[in-house]
């Protein structure tokens, strides 16, 4: 109801998404939010993204994609987040991981893994963060060692979507090759590891699922140790020294991705107050009678158009070839805070019964939005994008 669109081909993406909403995730969300530990990952519904094509839509037809624009792939990410977000980052997720190895990766590597991950039989992680390399990413020391005709790897790293499932990791990390003399970021190389074989870890890999997530629950996060693991020399991701540039320019992206995130959820809060607004009785009237009622609506309507005009400028911008790093930061900023804001109005707004999970989907929307603002770099590192660009 409070969507629009800035282009023709959007409205075809949000009716594909509310039909598949309405058969796939409407029956089962709830039940894929309150999973119990150890099977939470939604690998059902994963398998119906990719089965329905809504995995990898951003690869070409020729990889298994559908060859959507950046907007087209916005407006897929709004309108699942509309709907759940979790779900939604099963798809984001893929599209993060598997973006790098089309971009970065050799034609035979792409061919390799492209298709598979964009149809869903792969699942793909972007493996990053480490305990102590979060926004100072370049503090990097998972290490690789060149040693013949493979690389042997030890490290570790923390908060990765999908990293306790994964079937192949992009991982990054430093290659020793001994000169000690380049710039830290500019040893940050990526690795393709194929991390199962039939199904299983390979030797040199142990994973976990981290418990008691706030939110996103159909979708995991895992840890991972890399013990002596040996990854063949072939698997390297672009040239040694290039990884900081492929994280930075996959970040760019997928921070358009979680601007359109913030965008659906602060949509579904401002859709939801209104319904409530209009029909819960107090004081013999409905609440949308009242002055602070109406305000707290039309500040989350005006707000959302702001953030509907970044996240769409930075899409649009990506789609025309034009470098888009600090418009996608000014949108993941704002969007994933008018989030925040949107919900908790909402929260206001239905009060008791947005509190109280069984009433309404506020309770949920509260507890997905927040990641919004950590993760593809948290609102802090976000304002040094934008301020550095105005500032240098
Ligand atoms: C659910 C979830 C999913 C994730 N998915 C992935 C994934 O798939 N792959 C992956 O690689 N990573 C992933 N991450 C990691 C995520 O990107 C990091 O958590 C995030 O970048 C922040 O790092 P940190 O948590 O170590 O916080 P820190 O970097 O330790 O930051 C702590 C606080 O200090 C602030 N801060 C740090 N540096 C500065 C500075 N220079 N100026 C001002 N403030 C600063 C931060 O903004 C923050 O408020 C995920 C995280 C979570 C929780």
């Amino acid at each position: 109801m409070f969507r629009y669109n800035a282009d023709n081909s959007q409205q075809a993406i949000r009716d594909r998404v509310a039909a598949f909403a309405k058969k796939y995730i409407e029956p089962v969300s709830r039940d894929l939010d309150h999973r119990d530990d150890p099977d939470r990952f939604a690998m059902d519904m994963y398998k119906t993204l990719g089965k329905e094509g809504f995995i990898g839509m951003k690869m070409p037809k020729e990889y298994g994609g559908s060859g959507v624009s950046s907007l087209e792939y916005t407006t897929l990410v709004e309108e699942l987040c509309y709907y759940d977000p979790a779900v939604c980052l099963l798809d984001a997720v893929a599209e993060l991981a598997t973006y790098p190895i089309y971009t970065f990766g050799t034609d035979e590597q792409k061919k390799k893994y492209v298709p598979k991950c964009a149809s869903g039989e792969l699942i793909p992680a972007f493996v990053l963060t480490e305990p102590d390399a979060g926004s100072d990413a370049v503090n990097q020391k998972t290490t690789a060692v060149l040693n013949g005709d493979h690389y042997v790897v030890n490290g570790e790293k923390i908060f990765i979507m999908h990293g306790d499932v994964a079937d192949i990791l992009v991982l990054f990390l430093k290659i020793e090759d001994g000169d000690g003399n380049e710039k830290a970021s500019r040893k940050i190389s990526a690795l393709l590891v194929e991390a199962r074989k039939d199904g299983k870890l390979i030797p040199g890999i142990k994973v976990s699922t981290l418990k008691k997530k706030m939110g996103m629950r159909a979708a995991t996060t895992g840890r991972l140790w890399f013990d002596n693991l040996k990854v063949p020399k072939e698997n390297l991701l672009g040239e040694v020294g290039k990884g900081f540039k492929i994280a930075m320019n996959t970040l760019d992206g997928a921070r358009v991705g979680v601007a359109a995130q913030g965008l659906g959820v602060a949509e579904r809060a401002l859709q939801e107050s209104v319904d409530y607004a209009k029909k819960r009785i107090c004081f013999g009237q409905p609440i949308g009678k009242f002055q602070a009622i109406q305000w707290m609506i039309a500040d989350m309507a005006t707000q959302i158009e702001a953030a509907r005009g970044l996240a769409y400028r930075a899409s649009q911008m990506q789609d025309k070839g034009e470098k888009f790093s600090l418009e996608a930061a000014k949108a993941k900023l704002y969007c994933s805070e008018v989030a925040k804001f949107c919900v908790d109005k909402a929260m206001q707004i239905h009060a008791g019964y947005g509190y109280i999970g069984e009433f309404s989907i506020i309770e949920k929307l509260y507890r997905d939005q927040r990641i919004m603002e950590i993760y593809e770099g948290t609102s802090e590192v976000q304002r040094l994008v934008i301020a550095g660009s105005y500032l240098r």
